[in-house]
């Protein structure tokens, strides 16, 4: 199976991976739906809606903050350092990720299309400020403030810059991703239940454009069913090996 995998990919014109929450597990972010019910301690509704928002953003920004931190520390793991080497090859063209965590820009990889937002940025709920505090240097001090973060531009209350239960998806990601589907031969699903759409189309539109989609999973999950192939594993170990594997078919002129 892994040996198909490999060859699927050292032979692909246009090759693109879609990650979720799994692909970060083995760098300590909890997946979502592994646990019963409860996400990181505290309940989806209460923490990951508007409406949660608008009620009580205290609470909000605590868990946030929280999932900053923790994402802060995290490492980007033997999968994401396959993908970015896999892109700096020249086969993968792209990576569509449900992850905010930033895991596959700080891996390496160059084109990356973040379909629920990214941790680190903020938005204004009365503008259009946007800031990200990577890149601004302001995290650490962001942080340390106990204070609800206010717009510097309008005095309105800041938000986290991802994409809240029953918020629409940022169009402008989501139509290049459904774009790259359509070209792709070959998709490497990795770590995601494929529950959460419009992100668990992309799949489907690589399948009905004829390409394969090769999946990665600790179990079988609602993308399964249509997967070419399943490699059952952790995504580090297993994209490790499958890496080796596609540099060796890449080699060997018989494969
Ligand atoms: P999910 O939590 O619904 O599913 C995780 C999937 O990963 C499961 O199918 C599970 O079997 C698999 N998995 C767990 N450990 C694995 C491993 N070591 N190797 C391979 N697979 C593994 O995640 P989802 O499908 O991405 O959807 C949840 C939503 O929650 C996403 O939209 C995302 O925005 C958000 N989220 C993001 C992060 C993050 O940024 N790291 C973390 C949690 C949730
Ligand atoms: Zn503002």
């Amino acid at each position: 199976m892994i040996e198909e995998a490999a060859k699927l990919i050292a032979h692909s014109r246009f090759l693109i991976a879609f990650t979720g929450a799994g692909i970060s597990a083995e760098s300590g972010i909890p997946t979502f739906r592994d646990r019963g019910g409860l996400w990181e301690n505290y309940r989806v509704e209460e923490v990951a809606t508007p409406e949660a928002f608008k009620r009580n953003p205290r609470l909000v920004w605590e868990f946030y903050k929280m999932r900053m931190k923790r994402m802060k520390e995290a490492k980007p793991n033997k999968a994401h350092l396959a993908l970015a080497e896999l892109e700096r090859m020249g086969l993968l063209k792209a990576v569509i990720t449900q992850n905010i965590d930033n895991l596959h820009r700080e891996a390496g990889n160059k084109n990356v299309i973040e379909l629920h937002g990214n941790i680190y940025r903020v938005k204004c709920t009365g503008c259009a400020y946007t800031e990200n505090l990577l890149e601004s240097g302001r995290i650490e001090e962001f942080l340390k403030e106990e204070d609800l973060p206010k717009c510097s531009e309008c005095g309105s209350l800041l938000r986290p810059d991802v994409v809240w239960f029953g918020e629409p998806l940022p169009q402008e990601a989501l139509q290049k991703a459904f774009k790259l589907a359509e070209r792709a031969d070959v998709c490497l699903v990795i770590g995601t239940s494929g529950q959460v759409f419009p992100a668990a189309y992309i799949p489907y539109i690589v399948k009905d454009n004829k390409g394969y989609v090769i999946e990665i999973n600790v179990k079988e999950s609602g993308i399964t069913p249509i997967a070419d192939i399943f490699l059952k594993g952790p995504a580090g170990e297993v994209m490790e090996t499958l890496l080796a594997k596609v540099k060796r078919c890449l080699k060997d002129k018989g494969c």
